[in-house]
């Protein structure tokens, strides 16, 4: 029979928590493709390869923390989980909770949620609360409402959710061959670049790889509050993933810099956004704006010449662009695509393409 992938607690059971007593709640999260990007190695010198986790099942790289996450909670007991979301850990909460068959509470705040994102979480059944603040506020209300009421976090700030997330960077190992000399990632709460540090940094242990890649993590310009040094009150960007002004993991991201010779930096809208169009028609894979950071990041850094010429270079995307795709519609400068309407008459069609017919010489 081939081989089915099975989800990243079965495939990595030696190198997580699981014991017997763990009931595993899985939708096949992992095994992401790590994909070659030419065009982006043309346009930098260096060798770049695209971690894509909107192949996930919810799309987003939260399913690998969920599937943690929630088989604990329910090892524990669990009933009902909950978590502050800005939309995809909503998405992938509410997916493996209704897998599970328990029930999942979401606080979002209102009005800032992608409608991919927001559409999932209703799908799926989730208790969906709009709460008239930002994700900071919701992520405080959380933790207040698990720390007085049966229900179990499964935010980032769960070490579960870290430890599921770390198996993308074993991934990547596999498919080098060693760890790569620099790992692009975008930075909300900054859980997804603890968790690929601890990644790398248990297969340097293990005797895996040869050395820790350079943590090269970014934060939108309107909501870079490690860049800044101090938390931001309101933050804003078409990041909306992203869109967080105190990272829960603070300073376990100083610390994974600290230790990988890392770097923190901050991009502004407009350059998201034309990384974004770049990825998507040079390389062939449609992200969310969060996402496209990574990439934006790297061309930021190659510009500085920070990036040494064949440095191998990674770059996680996060996030499904289908979650929230009319950025795409969206051209430099702020106007709208607007496709051309032709009439049924396939002459004219050939006309407005251009097109000369074959036999003519
Ligand atoms: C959650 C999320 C992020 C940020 O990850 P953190 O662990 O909060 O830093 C980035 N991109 C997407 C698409 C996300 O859903």
């Amino acid at each position: 029979m081939a081989h089915q992938w099975q989800g990243v607690l079965r495939e990595y059971a030696d190198r997580l928590d699981v014991t017997e007593a763990t009931p595993i709640v899985t939708l096949g999260e992992g095994g992401t493709p790590l994909i070659p990007a030419p065009a982006l190695s043309r346009r930098t010198g260096a060798d770049v390869y695209v971690k894509f986790e909107g192949m996930n099942p919810t799309g987003s790289f939260k399913d690998r923390g969920m599937t943690m996450a929630i088989s604990k909670a329910i090892e524990h007991g669990a009933k009902a989980v909950i978590c502050a979301s800005t939309g995809n850990t909503s998405a992938s909460a509410a997916a493996y909770a209704a897998h599970a068959g328990i029930q999942a509470v979401v606080l979002v705040p209102e009005g800032k949620i992608a409608l991919g994102k927001l559409s999932q979480a209703i799908a799926h059944n989730a208790e969906l609360l709009q709460v008239q603040g930002t994700f900071d506020d919701c992520l405080d209300i959380a933790r207040e409402l698990s720390a007085n009421y049966p229900v179990h976090l499964v935010n980032s700030v769960n070490n579960d959710r870290i430890e599921g997330q770390k198996t993308a960077a074993f991934e990547v190992v596999e498919v080098l061959g060693d760890a790569p000399d620099f790992q692009f990632i975008p930075v909300g709460n900054a859980g997804n670049y603890t968790a690929y540090t601890r990644g790398y940094t248990e297969e340097l242990e293990r005797g895996i790889t040869t050395k820790l890649p350079r943590m090269f993590g970014f934060q939108a310009a309107g909501s870079a509050p490690i860049v800044l040094g101090h938390p931001v009150k309101d933050p804003e960007t078409v990041a909306s993933a992203i869109r967080i002004g105190n990272p829960a993991s603070w300073e376990l991201a100083l610390a994974a810099r600290d230790a990988t010779n890392g770097y923190f930096g901050a991009i502004d809208d407009e350059s998201i956004l034309d990384a974004h169009r770049i990825l998507s028609a040079e390389v062939g894979i449609f992200v969310e704006p969060a996402s496209a950071i990574s990439v934006a990041g790297l061309l930021e850094r190659s510009e500085a010449g920070v990036i040494p010429a064949g440095s191998k270079v990674v770059l996680t995307v996060t996030g499904h662009g289908l979650k929230d795709p009319q950025w795409a519609l969206r051209v430099a400068g702020g106007g709208e695509v607007t496709p051309t309407v032709v009439p049924v008459d396939t002459a004219q069609i050939a006309g407005v393409l251009g097109l000369s017919p074959s036999g003519a010489a």
